[in-house]
């Protein structure tokens, strides 16, 4: 595939400060696109909008966290990687743990990390709601995001567990988000979290009403939570 890579994307690279990381960024998106006939990983088919609506909206979390140094991150329901393999490779330092719970895309993101020879990325084909009781995840992490897996309700449930008091939780959304956040607040009360930021993302080719909503975990969960997906999609809190 091409060699190219647009003005848009090169641009936030460089926005990012990752200029030289476009290598990787191709040949995870050629890998991406080959693999998608046999595994159905993204309906997003066009190269350019991969390389813009995957892996430059992914980094767009960097508008709003950025920590030199090997903190832990978590990538809940990663699908084929996002937004947590872009960041991986935007900041190498960082310890990345991805979960999903789909086995053909978990093969896949341990194809990619092979490829890509990244080192410090635990990949898990575990169903988030199961391994957030479990140690060593429960309240480990400085920063817990996932993208395009469910309400904020279950969202903020699924995650707090996860988040180290004093860490930080970046729930990427896009639309009309006041209900959805108001009921969020519910959810983020009970489960320790507390609501910080709603941030628009502002960059050039991104600027189709994403937004970034930022909660930082306040206090430990309460061990009742998360609930089993269908209590938290049915009731939730
Ligand atoms: N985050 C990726 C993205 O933004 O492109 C994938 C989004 S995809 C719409 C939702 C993903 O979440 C699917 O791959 C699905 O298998 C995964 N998923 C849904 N519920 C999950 C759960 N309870 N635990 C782990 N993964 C889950």
């Amino acid at each position: 595939m091409s060699e190219e890579v647009s003005t848009a994307f090169q641009a936030g690279l460089t926005h990012f400060g990752i200029a030289e990381s476009a290598a990787a960024f191709l040949r995870y998106r050629d890998e991406l696109l080959a693999w998608n006939s046999r595994f159905n990983l993204t309906a997003i088919k066009d190269p350019e909008e991969v390389l813009l609506k995957h892996f430059l909206d992914s980094l767009t979390l960097l508008q709003v966290y950025d920590q030199p140094g090997a903190i832990h991150v978590l990538d809940i329901g990663t699908g084929p990687g996002f937004p947590g393999l872009p960041l991986k490779i935007a900041r190498p330092g960082w310890h990345v743990t991805l979960i999903e719970a789909t086995g053909k895309k978990t093969t896949f993101l341990r194809h990619i990390v092979d490829t890509l020879q990244l080192t410090n990325v635990e990949v898990l084909n575990v169903r988030a709601e199961e391994l957030a009781h479990k140690n060593p995840y429960r309240a480990h992490f400085d920063l817990v995001t996932a993208r395009a897996v469910a309400a904020l309700p279950t969202l903020l449930e699924c995650s707090a567990p996860f988040c180290r008091p004093g860490g930080t939780i970046i729930l990427p959304k896009k639309g009309e988000l006041a209900d959805e956040i108001n009921q969020g607040k519910h959810t983020a009360f009970r489960v320790g979290s507390h609501f910080q930021q709603d941030i628009e993302v502002t960059i050039p080719g991104l600027d189709d009403g994403r937004r970034l909503l930022v909660w930082e975990q306040q206090k430990l969960c309460p061990p009742q939570y998360p609930r089993s997906w269908a209590a938290m999609t049915k009731q939730p809190l």
